[in-house]
């Protein structure tokens, strides 16, 4: 039975990478009939931030990932929190030190800091130099008695190759010789990240660690420990890394990369997913579209993740977020576009009304506020006038086209097709293309040059409020309407 787990730190907010690692997790338990249980890592307390587990959990919440086990579920492994399993720690790091596999070391932070700079000026690399690692056991244990204040360290083997076999990157060899001898308890009784997640992973019975790429140099180190409490490691997988359009890792300076700033600006949760489903991982076809989280997952396995790097394309993301909205059934997507309405301050329309927007506006929308704030003169008159499409569409004829066509929309019947009618007969008359009138037509109901299709604009604003735009965009836009 597989068991896998997602192991953030509560630092503030729920990283889109951290959402793709959750995913296939989650996935891969689903996919294997496994289970996924949520865990946090809590234990370095100077990072820690008030509410962040909270928000990590609703924001998974959000994106339809559920833990079968965790803080906010419960389960037969927990806790799940890292600072309430500190006994726990300690109970196994004291084995380590009894049996003479890990000892502790009271250099200070001046001392360690002395010692680094006197490697560096030798031109050495820094590391721990191993100074109280032979010291007498029974010494040592006098002053941890005393209260001398210390950390506990691991005895990391020399010059031995640590070879492993990495589920996505394939035999990875590691030698000790750049693996200092790692601190496991802390001095302030806080273990470190490596003590407790080998410890977790194994209380917890975890069978495959997913986790980003740069963990994966912490893998040897969690190996020792494993071996050094006669453990099995679990299985590894190390997710390639997610970079920015210049090929570096993708981080705040590139913006947005809170899963919660993502569904602010309108994603729908499934879009988000879908897209950072596919960074690094794909079902073998150019499939890129799913339905849903369960599509995703009945089609995952953990050999189909790419090495690659993959690159966050914000372009891609709309794409498929576009096309999750443009299935998404009128009802659910008028639902989600409530918030944004009170963003804009735009009142939010009928049903009907805004049920036949949503039609309208399906072949053009990426996210949620494409619907709102992006097409606003469905739901009011503009109170500005795009300049570009002023000065390029805005003629000296456009006046008097406008107060004809105008004349004819006080009267005609409501319909498309009239409308469109109706607009010829007057280019017509004018012996002019019907371009010449379109543009004007739209810039006086919308204000801005695009959009959708002019006669819908029109109908859905209705008779009287587009008579009344048309006679405020002849008021406020340059010439005179000469009869
Ligand atoms: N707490 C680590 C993090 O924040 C988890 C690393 C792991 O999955 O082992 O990413």
């Amino acid at each position: 039975m597989t068991r896998v787990r997602f192991a953030p730190s509560p630092t503030g907010y729920l990283h889109v990478g951290g959402l793709r690692t959750a995913f296939y997790n989650w996935a891969f338990a689903r996919a294997t009939g496994g289970t996924f249980l949520l865990r946090i890592e809590d234990t370095d307390r100077s990072r820690l931030v008030e509410g962040a587990m909270e928000n990590l959990i609703e924001s998974l919440r959000w994106a339809g990932i559920e833990a079968d086990e965790g803080p906010h579920k419960g389960g037969e492994h927990g806790p799940y929190v890292q600072s309430e399993r500190l006994a726990i720690y300690r109970e196994h790091v004291d084995k380590l030190v009894a049996e003479g596999k890990a000892y502790p070391c009271f250099a200070t932070p001046e001392e360690l800091e002395e010692m680094r700079q006197k490697q560096i000026e030798a031109k050495e690399n820094p590391r721990y130099d191993g100074r109280y690692r032979n010291l007498d056991p029974a010494e040592a244990k006098q002053r941890v008695e005393a209260g001398e204040k210390h950390v506990i360290r691991l005895k990391v083997p020399a010059g031995e190759d640590i070879v492993f076999d990495d589920v996505v990157r394939g035999t990875v060899s590691i030698n000790t010789d750049t693996v200092d001898d790692q601190v496991l308890m802390k001095s302030d009784g806080f273990p470190t990240y490596h003590l407790a997640a080998v410890v977790d992973d194994h209380l917890m019975e975890i069978t495959h660690v997913i986790r980003g790429e740069e963990w994966l140099s912490s893998t040897p180190k969690h190996i020792l420990l494993n071996r050094a409490f006669g453990w099995n490691p679990p299985k590894y997988a190390h997710l390639p890394l997610i970079v920015n359009e210049q090929k570096k890792k993708l981080s705040k300076r590139d913006g947005d990369v809170s899963v919660e700033s993502y569904r602010d600006n309108g994603f729908s949760a499934i879009g988000l997913v879908n897209f950072l489903a596919l960074l690094g991982w794909s079902a073998g076809d150019d499939k890129e579209y799913y339905e849903s989280l369960d599509e995703m997952a009945q089609a995952f396995t953990l050999e189909r993740i790419s090495k690659a790097p993959s690159v966050f394309d914000v372009a891609k993301l709309k794409h498929i977020n576009f096309q999750h909205l443009r299935v998404m059934p009128a009802e659910e997507l008028a639902e989600k576009l409530t918030p944004y309405f009170e963003k804009a301050g735009l009142p939010k329309p009928s049903d009907e009304k805004l049920h036949a927007v949503i039609e309208v506006m399906r072949e053009r929308a990426n996210v949620y506020p494409d619907y709102v704030e992006g097409c606003d003169y469905f739901y009011k008159a503009p109170d500005s006038y795009d300049e570009k499409t002023v000065k390029k569409r805005w003629k000296d004829d456009s006046p008097a086209l406008l107060a004809a066509y105008r004349k004819r929309l006080e009267t005609c019947h409501w319909d498309m097709e009239t409308l469109e009618t109706e607009l010829k007969a007057v280019t017509e008359e004018a012996e002019c293309g019907a371009g010449r009138l379109i543009h004007p037509v739209r810039l006086a109901v919308s204000g801005v040059g695009g959009g959708p299709g002019l006669y819908d604009l029109l109908y859905l604003v209705g008779r009287e409020e587009c008579l009344s735009r048309i006679d405020t965009a002849l008021e406020k836009l340059p010439g005179q309407v000469t009869a």
